[in-house]
């Protein structure tokens, strides 16, 4: 693969997504849904309060980090194969899911690095560590990202085997659907600043899942005590001794 260059990548999932569409209005899911999403990617990407009207030119703009989007998925790659460029689109997907979080919408993100073909203007992405990103993506049984071994290994050989928090990562079990784990870096969306009474909540109305929800909706109810086990272990808003 001479010649064709290194992409670090993200694809990142809204959870409950095909849910959400079934159910709501198309309407609501595109102000309510995408547009609360849309806003929030303006304000990780850029750290400042988007436009009224945001267009989808406004996310090309950004120096290091390239967006695409179709449906649920969001792919975020660097522009460029740098340090400065891997540390960026972490901490992009970091503050997406973060802010998200507060907003009962969980993302969950798998994270790559390799060769791949990326041609934006004509919606071409194909490559090896897509493919690695999506799987592990989809394997996880919780609300955050994680990184393939190939991001990994591009994040340890400049950044040692527990990079400093400005990487926006986190050496992690994280958990897996069958209830395995894998012993990897996780995203640190921790570090979001918060009141020290806020609380990840199970919904807006309701700080845990109810019986009936557990009754209901056993899966979604194990991801997100796994998420909140996370957050309830690394943060230091909620968590003063560390
Ligand atoms: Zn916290």
């Amino acid at each position: 693969m001479s010649g064709v260059p290194n992409y670090f990548l993200a694809v990142c999932d809204i959870l409950g997504f095909s849910d959400f569409v079934r159910t709501q209005a198309l309407e609501d899911v595109i102000a309510h849904g995408i547009g609360g999403l849309r806003q929030a990617l303006y304000f990780s990407m850029y750290s400042k309060v988007p436009p009224k009207s945001l267009e989808w030119s406004e996310f090309q703009n950004h120096g290091q980090v390239g967006v695409a989007w179709f449906s649920d998925t969001i792919l975020l790659y660097t522009k460029l194969d740098t340090d400065e460029a891997i540390r960026s689109l972490l901490s992009v997907v970091s503050s997406l899911i973060f802010f998200m979080m507060g907003r009962h919408t969980r993302l969950r993100a798998g994270l790559a690095y390799g060769p791949a073909y990326v041609d934006s203007p004509n919606a071409m992405f194909v490559g090896q560590p897509i493919i690695d990103a999506a799987r592990l993506e989809e394997q996880q049984q919780w609300s955050g990202g994680a990184l393939h071994e190939s991001a990994c290994e591009r994040v340890r050989r400049v950044a040692g085997a527990t990079p400093p928090m400005d990487w926006w990562v986190i050496p992690y079990a994280v958990p897996l659907k069958g209830g395995e784990t894998l012993h990897t870096l996780a995203v640190n969306w921790n570090e979001g600043i918060h009141a020290p009474d806020w609380r990840l909540r199970w919904s807006s109305t309701s700080t845990d899942p109810s019986a009936n929800d557990w009754a209901e909706r056993p899966d979604v109810c194990h991801k997100f005590v796994q998420t909140r086990r996370f957050h309830e272990i690394f943060c230091r808003d909620c968590n003063p001794r560390r």
